[in-house]
């Protein structure tokens, strides 16, 4: 018998049965009366479960194309960009603002640190920026940005937008776009939703609405919030056709937040990516996000000496459980595992066991059950 694969990459991430369901019903058409229905009441819950007055957009993309609309609808070209940088996606930003004749400025940090606050004051001090960007769980290193923090800082900065890459964080990592002086916060449905990849989530603030309204005609069509709007107040109307099967799923996936407590589920988020360090550090590996600012969504390991990346990970996978490998500086050297989403204590041991039992097979001395105890141990605490 085949040994069943978890999916542990770092999005996509396990779809649970009933969300897999609605993305195998008979589509029907997009201005069907219980489709245009389904979709606003989706809409509502979004606004509501993450604190957003402003206007949530729900569309076909991936997360990438998050980070795109919050750009293309926030800044025009020659306007001045701060980018916070905690790793390979905060990255991502660089390439993309200067397609579009920004000026970007970076600020980063070690891979496996933040970038202190008062460090990002001090930058935006320098210039006036249209819009800074921060990514809050930079997937590459795991590092997790005080956002709420920043959040509470950027109140001096009133010209500046405020945008957030929720990718690897909303829904498992807290985020309130009001409370914490959000102005764009976007993600996509591969990832602590646990909807299969498709859709890009974003939740825009009263003030990045009236910027976008402020600059007039922008180059971008199928990503201008203009041309969403109408769709995004009245589900009735159209633009651009809906991912019907994909908002169904979301809208089962947003049930299941519902059912569990949105604060429960951050909860659940932070005792698991407790649980999963304190193991994998217990079996010799180095969690590279330094304590203090470790994502809940996901673990960094570093190797032990003496392990080999494509080695272990096909073992590891020969064990039933897939994970990335590490990204830039630390391919080879790192692996990355996702525990975001609607993954439960069953998974936890279970990777945690194939963890052991791929270092057991790769020659390193382990002690079996050793990992294992740790989860266990926070399991029954917690
Ligand atoms: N930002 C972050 C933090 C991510 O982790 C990712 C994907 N891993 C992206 C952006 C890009 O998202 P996508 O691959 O869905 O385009």
């Amino acid at each position: 018998m085949k040994t069943r694969k978890l999916l542990m990459i770092p999005g996509p991430t396990p779809v649970a049965r009933s969300i897999q369901e609605q993305m195998g019903r008979e589509t029907v058409a997009f201005g069907d009366p219980a489709f245009v229905k389904d979709f606003k009441e989706l809409l509502e819950d979004l606004k509501s479960l993450f604190n957003c007055s402003g206007e949530v957009f729900v569309v076909a993309g991936t997360g990438t194309m998050g980070m795109e609309m919050a750009i293309a609808n926030t800044t025009k070209a020659g306007d001045n960009v701060l980018i916070v940088s905690h790793g390979f996606f905060g990255d991502r930003f660089i390439d993309l603002c200067s397609r579009k004749g920004l000026n970007a400025d970076v600020i980063s940090s070690e891979w496996g640190e933040t970038v202190p606050v008062e460090k990002i004051k001090e930058k935006l001090k320098e210039k006036k920026y249209a819009a800074m960007t921060v990514t809050h769980v930079d997937t590459s290193t795991g590092v997790c940005a005080p956002v709420a923090e920043i959040g509470k800082m950027m109140k001096e900065f009133p010209e500046t937008i405020y945008i957030v890459d929720g990718v690897c964080a909303t829904a498992g990592e807290p985020e309130d776009v009001d409370a914490m002086g959000i102005d764009i916060l976007f993600t996509g449905s591969q990832k602590a939703f646990g909807v299969a990849p498709g859709l890009t989530m974003l939740w825009a603030s009263g003030k990045a609405l009236e910027r976008r309204k402020s600059l007039g005609s922008i180059p971008e069509f199928y990503i201008d919030f203009e041309k969403w709007l109408p769709v995004m107040k009245d589900t009735a109307k159209y633009f651009a056709t809906p991912a019907i099967n994909m908002i169904w799923a979301l809208k089962e996936s947003v049930r299941i937040i519902k059912e569990e407590g949105i604060e429960n589920r951050y909860a659940r988020h932070r005792k698991t990516g407790t649980a999963m360090q304190a193991a994998l550090e217990a079996l010799g590996f180095r969690i590279l996000a330094k304590e203090g600012c470790r994502a809940a969504t996901l673990s960094n390991p570093v190797y032990p000496e003496g392990v080999d990346d494509a080695k272990f990970r096909g073992l590891l996978a020969e064990e039933g459980i897939m994970v990335a490998g590490g990204l830039a500086a630390y391919a080879g050297r790192m692996f990355r595992l996702g525990h975001m989403g609607n993954i439960d204590k069953h998974d936890m041991i279970s990777v945690i066991a194939a963890v052991e039992r791929a270092l057991y097979r790769a020659g390193m001395p382990v002690e079996l059950g050793k990992g294992v105890g740790v989860v266990q141990q926070h399991l029954i605490d917690s």
